[in-house]
Parts: C-alpha cells; sequence; structure tokens
C-alpha cells in the first residue's frame, strides 16, 4: 500500500521546536547525554525527497541529506521495497558464517563503478570509520611499513585511530587522547588561505612527507578528494595527481576517502574521478546505502589480498539489509541520473551565492563540487572566520525550516548537501531563506560581527 506523497513545500504550523518537540527533547535531555546534542529544532516523522515532516507537522526544507547520505531522499520506493523483501528473507547470517550472493554483487557494482582499472575487491563494514580503519590495516599488510600520513583539515571519523587521522581538535579529539602511534600530519592544499598552486603545494607535502616520515616508512597518505568537515576544500588544481604520482614512485599507497564525495555526490560517481587520480585504495560509505549502515574498502585485487584469510571481517558488516539498499540506491542513482543532477545543484548554488557575493564581501569564497558546495565567510579586510556569525545563520535557518549545516577548521563555513532528489525551487527557497538572513545581519553588522 502506498501513502499519500509528502508535499514537497516549507510550511511551518508552529514555531520550531514546536510543543510535541519540545516535549521529546526535554525527554532526550534526560536519556540521552549532551554529547550528542541535534542541531535541529524539531523531531522527525517523516522524511520524502527535500522535504523533513516533523512530529508537530512543520515541513522543513532539507539542506543536509542527515550529512551527504540519503541522496535519493530518505525514503524512495525503490530502496523501501529492496530492503522489505530482504527483511521478509532474513536479516542476517553473518557473511564469515554462511555468504549470501548480494554481497558479492555490490563489490561487483563497486568494481564497476569506481575509478580504479583493473580487477578490485571490496570488503564491506559498518560505518566510515571502520573502512578507514581497515584500509588502514590492509595498506600495512600489504606494504609491510606502518607510517600513515594525513593532512591538515582532514576527517576520518571518531574512532581511536580515525580519530588519530582527524585534524580538528573540538568536538573531535578534545579529551579523549592518547591517540594511536604512527599517525602523522601534513600540510595540504587550501588555495583559499595559502594562495598555492596545486604544483606548489604538493611540492610541500611531500617535502613534509620526505623529510618527517621517510617512504620507507611511509605506508599510505590518506586525503578526502574534497575535504569535508574541513570545509569543503577543494584542493589546487594538479595537487592531488602529484601527489598521487609521488606515492606511485615511492612505493607508498594512496588511500581516497570518499566516504563523504563518493556516489554522485560531486557530479560523478567519485571525486577521484575528476582529479585524474587513481588510488590504490577507496574507502566508501554515507551515500552508498542511502542510510542503511554500510561501508565498504575497495581496493586493487593484489593489495586487497596480501591481508591473511580470516584477518578481515566483523559480526555485522555487509549485512543483507544495508546491502540490499545499497544495490538498490546505486540504481535510482543511474535511473534518475543523478551525476547529472547534482551537478545541476552545484550550479544553481553557485549562482545564487555570486549574486549574494557582489554586494556581501563577507561571502569571500564560493566553493565545492556538485551537490557538495560551500561558502566561507570572513571579515572582507583581514579575512579573519566569521564562525559566530555562520553560527547565528544556521540556528535561525533551522528555526525558519531550513536544515542548516557548518563545517571548517575554523567554523566558519556553511555548507550544503542536499538529498539530490530534491526540487530546484524548493532548493532555491532553502538558499533564499539562508542568504536574507545574512543580509539581516549586514544591517546590523556593528552587533552582529565576530568580536
Ligand atoms: C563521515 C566521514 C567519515 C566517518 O564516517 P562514519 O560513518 O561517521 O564513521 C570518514 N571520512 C569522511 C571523509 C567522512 O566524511
Amino acid at each position: 500500500m502506498s501513502r499519500e506523497p509528502l508535499d514537497q513545500s516549507r510550511k511551518l504550523v508552529t514555531e520550531l521546536p514546536g510543543p510535541k518537540a519540545r516535549e521529546m527533547r526535554e525527554r532526550m535531555e534526560t536519556y540521552v547525554p549532551k554529547a550528542l546534542s541535534p542541531s535541529t529544532p524539531a523531531f522527525a516523522s517523516r522524511v520524502e525527497g527535500g522535504i523533513l515532516e516533523d512530529v508537530d507537522g512543520n515541513r522543513l526544507i532539507d539542506l543536509g541529506a542527515g550529512i551527504a547520505v540519503t541522496t535519493v531522499g530518505a525514503s524512495h520506493p525503490k530502496v523501501v521495497e529492496a530492503v522489505k523483501q530482504q527483511v521478509e528473507d532474513f536479516t542476517h547470517t553473518c557473511f564469515m558464517v554462511t555468504p549470501y550472493d548480494s554481497y558479492t554483487q555490490l563489490a561487483q557494482r563497486l568494481d564497476e563503478l569506481v575509478p580504479i582499472s583493473g580487477q578490485t575487491r571490496s570488503v564491506l563494514l559498518n560505518s566510515g570509520a571502520e573502512a578507514v580503519e581497515n584500509a588502514v590495516k590492509i595498506a600495512r599488510a600489504y606494504t609491510g611499513k606502518q607510517a600513515i600520513a594525513a593532512f591538515d583539515h582532514a576527517y576520518h571519523g571518531r574512532t581511536t585511530l580515525t580519530m588519530g587521522l582527524t585534524a580538528k581538535n573540538m568536538p573531535y579529539k578534545d579529551s579523549f587522547g592518547p591517540f594511536a602511534s604512527e599517525l602523522y600530519r601534513v600540510p595540504g592544499s587550501y588555495p583559499f588561505r595559502d594562495g598555492l598552486s596545486g604544483e606548489e603545494a604538493a611540492a610541500r607535502t611531500i617535502s613534509s612527507l620526505e623529510s618527517q616520515i621517510g617512504a620507507n616508512n611511509l605506508a599510505a597518505v590518506i586525503m578526502e578528494p574534497i575535504q569535508g568537515e574541513g570545509g569543503f576544500i577543494v584542493p589546487a588544481e594538479g595537487f592531488l595527481a602529484k601527489v598521487v604520482e609521488w606515492c606511485k614512485a615511492n612505493d607508498v599507497l594512496f588511500i581516497a576517502d570518499e566516504v563523504q564525495t563518493g556516489f554522485v555526490r560531486t557530479g560523478t560517481w567519485f571525486a577521484s574521478e575528476t582529479e585524474g587520480i587513481e588510488p590504490d585504495l577507496i574507502t566508501l560509505a554515507k551515500g552508498i546505502a542511502n542510510g542503511m549502515p554500510l561501508s565498504a574498502v575497495t581496493g586493487r585485487a593484489e593489495v586487497m589480498d596480501a591481508v591473511h584469510p580470516g584477518g578481515l571481517g566483523g559480526t555485522y558488516g555487509g549485512n543483507p539489509v544495508a546491502v540490499a539498499a545499497g544495490l538498490a540506491a546505486i540504481e535510482v542513482m543511474e535511473e534518475e541520473n543523478l551525476t547529472a543532477k547534482a551537478t545541476r545543484i552545484g550550479e544553481i548554488i553557485t549562482d545564487h551565492f555570486q549574486q549574494v557575493q557582489q554586494d556581501d564581501p563577507r561571502v569571500a569564497d564560493i566553493r565545492g563540487r556538485g551537490a557538495m558546495m560551500a561558502v566561507e565567510l570572513v571579515d572582507p579586510e583581514t579575512k579573519a572566520p566569521l564562525a559566530e556569525l555562520v553560527n547565528q545563520i544556521a540556528v535561525e535557518a533551522r528555526k525558519q525550516g531550513v536544515i542548516t549545516l557548518t563545517a571548517g577548521t575554523y567554523g566558519n563555513v556553511l555548507r550544503f548537501l542536499p538529498p539530490v532528489v530534491i526540487g530546484e525551487d524548493l532548493l532555491k527557497e532553502g538558499l533564499s531563506v539562508i542568504t536574507d538572513i545574512l543580509a539581516e545581519t549586514r544591517s546590523d553588522q556593528s552587533v552582529s560581527v565576530d568580536a
């Protein structure tokens, strides 16, 4: 039985949070630690396309997709149907005990889709951080070396190993040390702030790798092709290609962390394609199964096979229900031509902020690709980050029914990760709500600008 589709329009019938949401938040604060602190002043009741309906009957525009996850919309009928069918057949066997063919089918789809030539193999896991941990294990087993290099502004997760790879202290690492050993951090490429060309930035990176680690100790370099939590930093043209070239020449593996950039998000299946690079290993999660917990490490067969039998796995990794959702989500991305749709979203967001930028120089950098776009807000004179302003805009936008995310090492980046199936008018309305709030802060700039 199909339900009434969820009206694709923003509508507030109460203030946010509404009375039911207030009551739920009160109970939440009793039973759930404040370490979680959800940002949206609403509790979800139904989500579809570009709209989230809350428990008070309000309809919010979703510009976050649960952090780049629900690319095809959070209740796409094809995904729902695939999940229902699988649940009726079986929910779990543990792949290491009794295999099922859908796991292999997904591994085969990944082999067809990822920008790695030749045979690949995939191991399926539960979360992005778990994928990164496994990529590190595989790289160490293959190379017989231990050191792993990550970049300034990197985000790779919150587990003990991945916290050590993540750059930003607050809120991800503060008070949680000590971190794992043999993890190193090197400078990357942040054109807006370092002003370096791709070639210059790569030379700086390689110099650090050689002088502070040494290729003979280095198992792998890991990088997000567009740095996500760090502020949607797109490296200068040619940077990644140069770093990958150095890795190949020095028997160092290159791991592309495409957990956020993967699965049509940036207008191609994977962001590595746009950079013209061929990673040895790719980590995948977020968009892979449209919200069912699933992740993967896909890599060159020779590298993946370096691990001894039984060396990888876990109870739930590649859970059949999540795999069914993944296979269905990939089908929808193909059928609905979502790479093109993501590119179009990038154009709309860029156009919108270029207009605003003409008379608001605080909108200093508009960057990203496809449906992964961000704007960095700074003091036009000093380039000082306007983190307080960004937070103020996000809080107010959410109250007005637009789910808005922030990012950046300095907290001064508004980021946009809508479900790729969002309607264009809805997207434009969401952006206008945000830039109207931005414009208002201009008229009372004296009170709103950071100290
Ligand atoms: C979100 C993210 C992770 C961590 O994924 P989880 O599923 O939250 O563990 C790792 N790397 C990147 C690039 C991410 O964006």
